[in-house]
């Protein structure tokens, strides 16, 4: 690395750790215009609104309601009873949409047994209206008790899946585990800090690792959703799909909601590949907002480019 970068990631370092230290102080409204592009609303009826809108140009969508980290069993049921009342929602609604969930918002943190009832009844809820559920992957003291429940969850329901993140080494080997026939991975490169012993750090690294488990993947059975932003990522394997004549009905692509993506979601549309769009609300987005960016302070430089380039 030359002393020119060496300098620019010191600085960037600095700056992050001042923006780190100042978020909790900043009032919502400074802080709502940065996260409003990224989330649908507060209520289940903002949300409805959003995906009605996203599945009329021909987009799926994951909702998620926004939170973690419940503090008591009570919360963890109020947050369970949300999300099947969402199901019914999306139901009367006919909408196309599933459902995704953090495990610790449903009281991974608190005692495993706990998330796991809540879970198999989302689950239940799912597999009643044969829609999709899938368990969102937090930071990794949570992986091998959200895969323990994923695992559960496969053994007792249709449509549900979890996802596995690229920057982790151990996660190769997941993939392989899961050559099943009714696996349902989300591969993405993960959104929190983890410590260089049990994960790449460079960008290339996690990229080939991503690469090397999409493609672990679609050589198995089970459906692979590809969640990325990442253009080299999704043309690599745009690439590889039709050399490797991959049937449409074994993968799509997933974004989140507001990250501008040009003119790449309609290009893959138009391959008549399916395209999902993760749709995140609920009134906690200032905390969720606050809490992700000070883990990840990163996310502020991403953010304020896509403010430039809308
Ligand atoms: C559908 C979906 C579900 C996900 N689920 C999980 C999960 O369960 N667990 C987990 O750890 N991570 C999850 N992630 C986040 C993922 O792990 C990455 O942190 C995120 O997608 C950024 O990586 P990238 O592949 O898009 O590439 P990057 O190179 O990081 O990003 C490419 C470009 O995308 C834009 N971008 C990316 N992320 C953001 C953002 N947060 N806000 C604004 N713009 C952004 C920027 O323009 C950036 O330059 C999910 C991502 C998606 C798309």
């Amino acid at each position: 690395m030359t002393i020119v970068h060496r300098t620019i990631n010191y600085a960037l370092r600095a700056v992050n750790r001042v923006i780190t230290f100042a978020l909790p102080w900043l009032p919502r409204w400074m802080v709502q215009p940065f996260a409003s592009p990224y989330v649908a609303g507060e209520t289940v009826d903002d949300a409805i609104r959003h995906i009605r809108a996203l599945n009329q140009q021909g987009y799926s969508t994951t909702l998620d309601i926004l939170g973690e980290h419940v503090q008591s069993r009570e919360e963890a049921q109020v947050v369970t009873d949300a999300y099947c009342n969402l199901f019914d929602r999306i139901h009367t609604e006919n909408l196309d949409s599933t459902v995704s969930i953090k495990p610790t918002h449903l009281g991974l943190e608190l005692d495993k047994e706990i998330a796991k009832t809540n879970i198999q009844k989302i689950a239940s809820k799912a597999e009643k209206y044969r829609n999709g559920l899938t368990i969102d992957m937090e930071n990794s003291p949570y992986t091998d008790a959200t895969l323990d429940i994923y695992k559960m969850c496969v053994n007792n329901y249709n449509g549900v899946g979890t996802v596995l993140q690229s920057y982790l080494f151990r996660s190769i080997e997941d993939v392989r585990n899961f050559h099943s026939q009714n696996f349902h991975i989300r591969i993405c490169k993960g959104i929190y800090r983890e410590s260089p012993s049990i994960a790449h750090q460079t960008r290339e690294d996690i990229r080939d690792n991503f690469i090397r488990m999409v493609k672990t993947s679609l050589r198995g059975q089970g459906f692979t959703a590809i969640a990325t932003h990442d253009p080299v990522l999704i043309d690599t394997l745009d690439n590889w799909i039709s050399d490797h004549n991959i049937s449409k009905d074994r993968f799509e692509f997933q974004v989140l909601y507001g990250v501008p993506m040009g003119d790449k979601l309609d290009i893959l549309k138009n391959k008549g590949y399916s395209v999902r769009i993760y749709v995140p609300f609920g009134a906690a987005w200032f905390d969720y907002s606050i809490r992700r960016l000070k883990e990840n302070p990163n996310i502020i430089w991403y953010v304020l480019a896509n403010l430039f380039k809308r």
